[in-house]
Parts: C-alpha cells; structure tokens; sequence
C-alpha cells in the first residue's frame, strides 16, 4: 500500500491518468539517469529540451494549432508534479511551457504564435522571461532596462539577473521600459530571439545554495537592435497588465513544485526510518518518529487538497491573484518546513549530498523567494483584508 496514499483531485481524469503513467516513465528512463552528470556539470544537457519536445512533455497546454499538445493547465500541472516527484527539482521546463509560451499565446499576434510557439513545443526554442534585475526584484516597476523606439525597430539597454535557463534560452521575453517617463503604463514585453541579435550577451551562470543544475544567468543587451515584431501583441505599455493577468499561474507552477517535492520527502523518509536500525529498532518505532511522520502526513494532505482546489479554481479560469498566492506561499513554507523535519530523520545521512533529502533541502530554500517572495504573496493578500 502507498505509504502516503495521496487524494487524488476529482479534475485527474484517465487521459490525465495516462499522461502521469508516461510522464512517470519518460523521466525515469530519460532524464533521470544523467541526473548525476547535470548536477556535477551545473547544468542540464541542451538536448534534453528536444527530448522533452519529442515526449510532448513541453507546452502541454498549448493549442494543437500551435504545435502544442492540446491539453489545459491541469496537464502542465500532472507534468510538473512528476518532474518534482522524479527529483528534477532544477528543471526550468514549467517555466518555458507554463509561463512563457502562455504569454505568446494570449498576447501574441497570430504571426508571432505562429512563428514561435511549434518551435517552443519541440524544444527547437527554449524559452526564458527576463523581469529581475540587479537593482530591482520585488518592485518591478523601477525597472531600468529600456527599449526605445529607433527607425523601424527597438534599441534595448540594460542588464537581468537570476534569469532561469538564461545560458540555453534562445527566446527571452524581456520586461523593459519603452516609455521610460511612465512606470507602469510605459512597461512592455519584448520578445528577443538570441540567435540573431547583435548586442545581446550571456553573463555568468550563478552558483547558487541549492537547484545546482538549474541554468539562472545573467543577461545583458547593449544596443541590441530589435525589429518592430518584437514587441508582444501591436500595443506598447500593455507589459505590466499581461504580466499581473498571468500571475495566478505562475504561482500555481510553484505550488505544484512544492507539492510533488513534499510527496517525495516523505515518500524517501518513510523508506529510510523503515530500514534504519538504532537501539535494536527500527527509526520508525519511536513514538517521536511516528509522530513527526503523522502531522507531516497530515499537513501534506491538507496542502494537497487546497492545491487541487485552487488549480480546479484555475481550470474554470475562476483563482484570483491573492488565493493563488496563498498557494504560493504557504506550501512553499510548507515543503521547507517538512523537508527539514524530514532531514533530521536522516540523522547525519540527512547532511551528505549524495542522499536526495539533502538536495532537496537546499533545493527548497528558494521557492520562498522566486516568483514573487513569500512577503510579496502577504502584501497581495491583505490588499483583500
Ligand atoms: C533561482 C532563481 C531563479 C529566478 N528566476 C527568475 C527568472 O526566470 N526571471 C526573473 O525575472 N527573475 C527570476 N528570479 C528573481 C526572483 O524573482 C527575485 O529574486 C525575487 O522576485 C525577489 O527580488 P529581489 O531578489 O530583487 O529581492 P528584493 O526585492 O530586493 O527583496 C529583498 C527582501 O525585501 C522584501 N521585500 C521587498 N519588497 C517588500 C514589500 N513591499 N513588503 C515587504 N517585504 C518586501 C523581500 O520579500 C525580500 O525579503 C529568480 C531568482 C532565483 C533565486
């Protein structure tokens, strides 16, 4: 019997069934064996996004008219909770499928869906979105990269940091200033196609506390010369509304992230103290392990269900931006403070990197901060008190 018998969301329907069997499957024989390697190297191979391509594991979501699967957020949602499960904790596939080919698909003109969305689905383009910079993370409106208007195109200055799969993207969607004297009504996004934009530059793959094999770079465009199709959509200034628009998803891909690496903590943990002998017993047998394991358990269900409430919520386009936050941060919190729980049980093989729990310790830490910090999530929650 599963030891965590997990409830599965009423949304899970047989060919959500059938997609998590093969998902389950392709990362297990594809991806996860050179786990090893991504993580002494820091980063994952290039061709692992066409493999992904090929699985139909990108743009899940994306109409089939695009080249994408045809399927909804409750797809990319099954995917996302097996690469946790799996331990991909550093792929930035959810980012390149669940938020990056969405803003092409509902801000892009027909021409550029067309253009870029069947090679996002094939792994042909890895996709990137590039907001944060040095001097501005939370408060993106005091952004300073521009992208100012020049005969036919766009002339974009400045410099992004913490961009996932910044050394492998080739298309970037850049959050730039294209009135500079208007904050938040001056602010569009500009897609950058990499392979043939002089000016644009790669800087350093960071070294990071954890997700060692995840690709967050820093980027840097010097008069990088656009054309006028780089704009998203036909109007300039929209860039802050679409972000706000597509946030509740964004959150949600976190949420599912922290979901599937609770599954696996305890899954892992519930093994370990099973087989590990101390004072002539098992781990298992102290009362004190039973009962860490036992509000674990409870706190993972309880955060399960309000998940597969929220992205229920989501698939009949009905979770609001402070609901979804909620999610956000408090199953973040949530698989920090059970992932540690879960070490300690581990005793001192909890500490050694080649034990998975304590990769994904560290792995942890960063979904509080990413995609809007966990203090970021309060301000947008009490703004409905
Ligand atoms: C591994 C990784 C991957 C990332 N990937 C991307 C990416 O792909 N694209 C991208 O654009 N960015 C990315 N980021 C950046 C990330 O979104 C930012 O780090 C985050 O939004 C916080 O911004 P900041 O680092 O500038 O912190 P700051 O905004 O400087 O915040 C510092 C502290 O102040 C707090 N704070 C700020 N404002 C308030 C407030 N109003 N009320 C209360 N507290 C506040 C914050 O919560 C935080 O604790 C990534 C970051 C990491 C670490």
């Amino acid at each position: 019997m599963d030891s965590l018998q997990v409830p599965r969301p009423t949304w899970m329907s047989e060919d959500l069934n059938m997609l998590e069997e093969q998902t389950r499957k392709f990362l297990a024989g594809e991806l996860v064996p050179h786990l090893e390697t991504w993580h002494e190297q820091g980063i994952m191979d290039r061709k692992a996004w066409n493999k992904l391509g090929e699985a139909g594991l990108l743009c899940a979501g994306i109409p089939e008219e695009y080249g994408g699967a045809g399927g909804t957020f409750a797809h990319e949602t099954v995917i996302n909770r097996e690469f946790a499960l799996a331990g991909l904790d550093s792929i930035g596939a959810p980012l390149h499928s669940g938020i990056v080919a969405p803003y092409i698909l509902n801000y892009g003109t027909e021409e550029q869906k067309k253009k870029w969305l069947p090679k996002l689905a094939t792994g042909e383009l890895v996709a990137a979105i590039a907001m944060s910079e040095p001097g501005a993370g939370s408060d993106l409106q005091s952004i300073r990269t521009t992208a100012l208007k020049s005969g036919n195109g766009y002339v974009l200055n400045g410099s992004k940091t913490f961009i996932t799969n910044g050394q492998h993207a080739n298309l970037i969607i850049v959050v730039a200033k294209t009135d500079p004297a208007h904050g938040a009504k001056g602010t569009s996004l500009m897609v950058v196609e990499t392979d043939n934009t002089p000016g644009f530059r790669r800087g350093r793959k960071l070294n990071k506390l954890g997700m060692d094999w995840a690709d967050t770079s820093e980027l840097f465009f010097d008069e990088a010369k656009l054309p006028a199709e780089a704009l998203l959509g036909t109007e300039e200034g929209q860039g802050f509304f679409q972000l706000m628009r597509d946030l509740p998803q964004e959150r949600m891909i976190v949420a599912t992230s922290a979901v599937g690496m609770i599954e696996r903590a305890l899954r892992l943990t519930i093994d370990y103290v099973k087989e590990r002998k101390a004072f002539g017993k098992a781990v298992m047998e102290f009362q004190n392990t039973q009962f860490e394991l036992a509000e674990c358990k409870t706190e993972a269900t309880i955060g399960r269900v309000f998940h597969d409430h929220c992205v229920e919520r989501h698939l009949k386009k009905e979770l609001d931006t402070a609901t979804a936050s909620m999610a956000k941060y408090w199953l973040s919190d949530l698989q920090n403070k059970i992932v540690d729980r879960c070490l300690q049980l581990f005793g001192g093989y909890g500490f050694m990197d080649e034990y998975p729990i304590s990769r994904m310790y560290r792995d942890a830490r960063v979904q509080r901060i990413y995609a809007g910090t966990n203090e970021i999530m309060k301000v947008v929650i009490a703004r409905t008190l």
